[in-house]
């Protein structure tokens, strides 16, 4: 397989079995560890879409659940009611679930455990392991200290045992205002573990939450919540991106001084992919900016752009098995993901003719009103595919780009006095050019097609060097066609900062073509119809645009495989 070669992909591995993670968890089934329990969870906070990094989460926790008959939970980290609403609730349970997976009934939401975290303080403030500290957000951080410097102790960090419990109670009660007083773990200020130095547990905000409304006015930090809330649920294996590791330490030592399971927390490098960006910050910024139409603008790397431009969930679950899970950070080449979704439309999608931007060409020796029934091949790499019906007659489209009139000399396809192949039909000939007599521009080409030529081969054995796609006029669907290029212009968006995204967006990343033309009876409105149209890539429907009187089609990839071509120049070095 040609991803084995490329070093942007290093740490692929074909069967999941074989990636570190599973090793961890095999050996500790192995060893009885949790009684050989296997149960993960995939821990989204909802604050926006969920993005094909996500893919590579979701695939490896509910794959490894799978892999050990265990099961793997979808649970929201809904901590944070500043930043999190519904909407995105619902584009996450929407997205996992299209992708094929299935929490059954574990679905749960860190919200659904405030009432335990907030037990889980007063244990710690009971224990004098937590203190309510009343510096500004500002001294917090000044207090801390750099990765140089220790930090030093708050003023308020020997407050009794009495006097914690008072004033979080009363935070609790909302009698304080936000950013008052936060509740901190008493840990080590002086920690060379910056995470270490008395993070903050708790902190006052006056917001309705989209779960639980306005019955906290308090809510945990996630560093607080994430540990408790995979004990609470029994989750054995805590699998996270590797920005986690320096949190591994705080997580245990919370669970430790409560006194309660642990699970084991394994890190892996998160998913990069040139020319995108992954980080929610970012992508929210492209939406309210307006430089998208939505999270689920096709040009997205999000689950529901992904889903709305084409893309299949089981080439993106490939995907994901291809690049492996490893511990080193990679930057994953976008072209290798357009490989492995090209190479699933190729074997599944139908094929069918459109002409993006037609031209006019009528057959003068065709019968007026004869129409033809033409047997064309539904998919050449599955012929359990079948074949179906497409209608010809005298007056027909292509595309305006496969016809020049001072053609220069490569150029094989139709031009004055030449022939070639309409696919599956007849060969046409090229006699005269009508223009347009006020514009000059060409409007119709006049040819004639040869009888014995049915089906696209000559009896006589006379070859032509060009097979063009067609579709016949007056049975044509008009349909408006979306093409997409990279929305950005360099290679690491990533590193690009939030405000200065603009600058690098492509403005040629979306083109729109009006008046284009398919063959009959290919799209189906309702279900969101896939297929190849031939020559010029890989299309479907696009579900929110698209109505029974105005088809709208984005193109999901393009037919040339940037990836195969790099692969096969290093294997021929
Ligand atoms: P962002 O930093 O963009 O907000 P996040 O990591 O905070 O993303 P979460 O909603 O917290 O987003 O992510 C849920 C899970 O998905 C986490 O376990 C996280 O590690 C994982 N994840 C997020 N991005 C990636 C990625 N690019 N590759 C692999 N896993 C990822
Ligand atoms: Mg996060």
């Amino acid at each position: 397989m040609e991803s084995k070669n490329n070093s942007v992909i290093s740490g692929t591995n074909k069967d999941s079995q074989d990636n570190f993670v599973s090793l961890i968890v095999s050996k500790d089934v192995e060893d009885g560890k949790f009684g050989g329990r296997v149960q993960t969870r995939f821990p989204p906070e909802p604050n926006g879409y969920l993005h094909i990094g996500h893919v590579k989460s979701i695939c490896l926790n509910f794959g490894i659940a799978a892999d050990y008959k265990g099961y793997c939970s979808l649970r929201l980290d809904d901590t944070n009611p500043a930043k999190e609403e519904s909407e995105f609730v619902e584009s996450i349970i929407e997205d996992v679930n299209w992708l094929g997976f299935d929490w059954g009934d574990n679905f749960h939401c860190a919200s659904d455990y405030f009432a335990e975290l907030y037990k889980f303080a007063v244990q710690l403030i009971h224990s004098g392991k937590a203190y309510v500290d009343s510096l500004s957000a500002e001294d917090i951080r000044a207090y801390r200290g750099t990765l140089k410097e220790p930090g030093h102790d708050s003023p308020y960090r020997n407050r009794s045992v009495e006097e914690n419990i008072d004033l979080f109670e009363r935070m609790r009660r909302g009698e304080f205002k936000d950013g008052s007083h936060v509740l901190r773990a008493k840990i080590d200020m002086s920690s060379s573990n910056i995470n270490l130095r008395d993070p903050v547990m708790y902190r006052i905000l006056h917001v309705t939450h989209h779960r639980t409304g306005n019955e906290w006015c308090i809510y945990p930090m996630y560093d607080f919540a994430h540990g408790q809330c995979d004990s609470i649920e029994g989750v054995t294996h805590s699998i996270c991106t590797l920005e986690f590791e320096n949190n591994r330490p705080l997580y245990d030592w919370f669970l430790d001084e409560l006194a309660v399971d642990h699970p084991r927390q394994i890190e892996f490098a998160r998913l990069n992919l040139n020319y995108t960006v992954l980080s929610k910050r970012k992508l929210a910024a492209l939406v309210e900016g307006g430089h998208v139409s939505g999270w689920d603008d096709p040009r997205m790397p999000t689950i529901s752009g992904m889903r709305r431009r084409g893309y299949t969930p089981e080439a993106l679950r490939e995907f994901c098995e291809r690049i492996g899970v490893a511990k080193r950070n990679t930057v994953v080449d976008f072209a290798f993901l357009e490989h492995t979704l090209r190479q699933h439309l190729n074997k599944t999608v139908h094929r069918a003719m459109g002409v993006l931007r037609p031209i006019r060409v009528v057959i003068v020796n065709y019968p007026e009103d004869q129409v033809e029934q033409i047997d064309a091949i539904n998919n050449p790499e599955d012929s359990a595919m079948g074949t179906r019906k497409v209608p010809f007659s005298r007056v027909l489209y292509i595309e305006r780009d496969d016809f020049l009139e001072d053609p220069p000399k490569k150029f094989y396809r139709l031009a004055p006095g030449r022939e070639v192949r309409l696919r599956y039909a007849y060969y046409i000939k090229c006699e005269s050019v009508i223009r347009n007599p006020e514009t000059g521009e060409i409007e119709e080409l006049r040819c004639t097609y040869d009888p014995d030529t049915r089906g696209g081969y000559a009896p006589d054995g006379r070859k032509v060097k060009a097979t063009l796609h067609w579709v016949s006029a007056a049975h044509a669907v008009d349909a408006e066609v979306r093409l997409y290029d990279r929305l950005f212009t360099v290679e690491d968006p990533a590193s690009v900062p939030t405000e200065d995204l603009d600058k690098i967006l492509n403005p040629a990343s979306l083109q729109t073509i009006h008046g284009c033309k398919l063959e009959p009876g290919i799209v189906d409105v309702d279900s969101g119809s896939r297929f190849q149209l031939e020559r010029q890539g890989y299309f479907s429907l696009d579900i929110v645009d698209s109505s029974a009187e105005h088809l709208v089609l984005n193109r999901t990839v393009t037919l040339r495989d940037s990836w195969a071509r790099i692969q096969k120049a290093n294997n021929t070095k």
